[in-house]
């Protein structure tokens, strides 16, 4: 059974100085971001438009995936349709097997992660090494990226310098920044030279040209696709644009919201393979087109992966992202996920205080709160949704259609939490467990304005 939402979570805040950090540093990310759109006076508008190319384009799909086809094609690169995961690991897997390829890098890529590309050839033997610095830490340890734009922020430079202490040979207790990540680029560095193919991802797809673009901030992409005889870019069906215009919109929006750069260091433009190197783009639905069919989900497809609302959200910066248990987490993994599997990933759009403020910040104008508040209707509405949250649920809506029984249980419980407070003050009680109980007032408001409703008004 998946493990819930509440219980990783709980078993996250355990340690509090590290909840207190990992909160403090992505509210960090979001300051930077703020400052950086604040600086731009038609920010409102590049959002709009942002909006309206993908609206256009989600609308347009199959016209702009064929056009992008074709230019590709006519390019010298090798296109592949992939319905599901599976399908899109065992393409990427005949492709090894031909070329009989042993070293295999990657660039960051979500949708690698959605479709759990690296498990499926490790299964078969083949050893990919992942590339960008966050995610080669976090494999090294074990473990999922835990944010899609910063992979391994859960982790302090001491948890870093241990886990290179141990795979990479490093001095025990060095923690210097510097002296690591010089450590991790030595290592890196061989990796690349040897890599006889790359994968990466793709974060525009340009239907006009046929080309694609990977945004890094480390370069890291590049000196894979570069050095590499093969490069295999993966693409979820959504990356698609018209025109190369439109990266003008697009790549201006991304970094500010993601961490508060003008620019990312690297935009990386593919348009055709070089001489003697064979390219390959993978495009993917895995679920895609059934979310395009749901009306009130179709507008996440807009999302261009920047994590801004990662870091704005006051649950996933105090839950860590592991406690989401998927590949995306955050507020659109939360609505992305139960198009996938609705009963395994149910317990996602509750978590969420619904307070909007990654709709605030989405450069897409994706309206993230709402979809939430929708999905919590459709678990409910399929069976999907805990049986104690539905007793609960269920009492509360008897509560609610009876004012007597209202009025009734308030006396009760202010009596209880007053004479007997054991009996709400217990680790039984989900709601005590993190929060102090607020002091009962002798008296309901209702009973209060009865007293005093006339007087105040003359
Ligand atoms: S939903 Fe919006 S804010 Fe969140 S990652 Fe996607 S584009 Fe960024």
């Amino acid at each position: 059974m998946t493990p819930k939402h509440a219980d990783l979570a709980e078993q996250f805040i355990t340690d509090e100085p590290r909840t207190n950090w990992h909160d403090e540093t992505l509210w960090f990310v979001r300051e930077k971001r703020d400052k950086a759109v604040h600086g731009i006076p038609e920010w409102e508008d590049l959002r709009e438009w942002g909006s309206q190319i993908k609206n256009h384009s989600l609308s347009n799909l199959s016209q702009y995936l064929k056009e992008f086809e074709e230019k590709a094609t006519a390019n010298g690169i090798q296109i592949h349709w992939a319905a599901t995961g599976e399908e899109h690991n065992q393409i990427i897997h005949k492709i090894i097997q031909k070329n009989n390829i042993q070293r295999i890098v990657k660039s960051k890529s979500m949708l690698t992660e959605e479709c759990h590309l690296n498990d499926y050839l490790e299964h078969r033997g083949i050893e990919v090494v992942d590339s960008d610095l966050g995610e080669r830490i976090v494999q090294f340890r074990k473990e999922a990226p835990s944010h899609i734009v910063l992979p391994a922020i859960h982790l302090k430079k001491q948890d870093v310098s241990e886990t290179f202490h141990e795979h990479l040979n490093t001095e025990k207790g060095n923690n210097d920044p510097q002296y690591l990540t010089e450590a991790a680029r030595g290592h890196l560095r061989d990796k690349f030279v040897e890599s006889e193919l790359s994968i990466t991802g793709v974060n525009f797809a340009i239907a006009e040209t046929g080309g694609f673009v990977v945004c890094t901030n480390e370069g890291n992409a590049d000196m894979g696709a570069h050095s590499a005889a093969v490069h295999i870019a993966c693409m979820g069906f959504e990356k698609i644009i018209p025109k190369a215009e439109h990266l003008a919109v697009f790549l201006r929006l991304l970094a500010r919201s993601a961490t508060g750069q003008p620019i990312t260091t690297f935009s990386s433009h593919f348009q055709k393979p070089r001489d003697g190197q064979e390219m390959h783009i993978v495009i993917v639905d895995n679920g895609r087109s059934t979310q395009l069919g749901r009306e009130d989900f179709r507008n996440s497809l807009k999302c261009i992966r920047c994590a801004a609302c990662f870091n704005t959200c006051p649950v996933y910066r105090r839950s860590g992202g592991h406690s989401y248990h998927t590949s995306t987490a955050g507020p659109i993994g939360s609505i992305l996920n139960p198009n996938l599997d609705m009963k395994a990933n149910s317990d996602l759009p509750f978590a969420s205080t619904l307070c909007g403020s990654c709709t605030n910040v989405c450069p897409v104008k994706i309206n993230i709160h709402e979809q939430l508040w929708k999905w919590r209707q459709e678990i409910v509405k399929n069976g999907y949704v805990d049986t104690t949250k539905k007793i609960g649920m269920n009492g509360m809506a008897v509560l609610f259609s009876y004012p007597a029984i209202y009025r009734l249980t308030g006396k009760i419980g202010r009596w209880v939490m007053r004479v007997v407070p054991f009996i709400t003050n217990n680790q039984l009680n989900p709601w005590y467990k993190q929060r102090e109980m607020p002091k009962p007032p002798k008296e309901s408001f209702r009973d209060w304005y009865k007293k005093n409703g006339n007087s105040q008004k003359n």
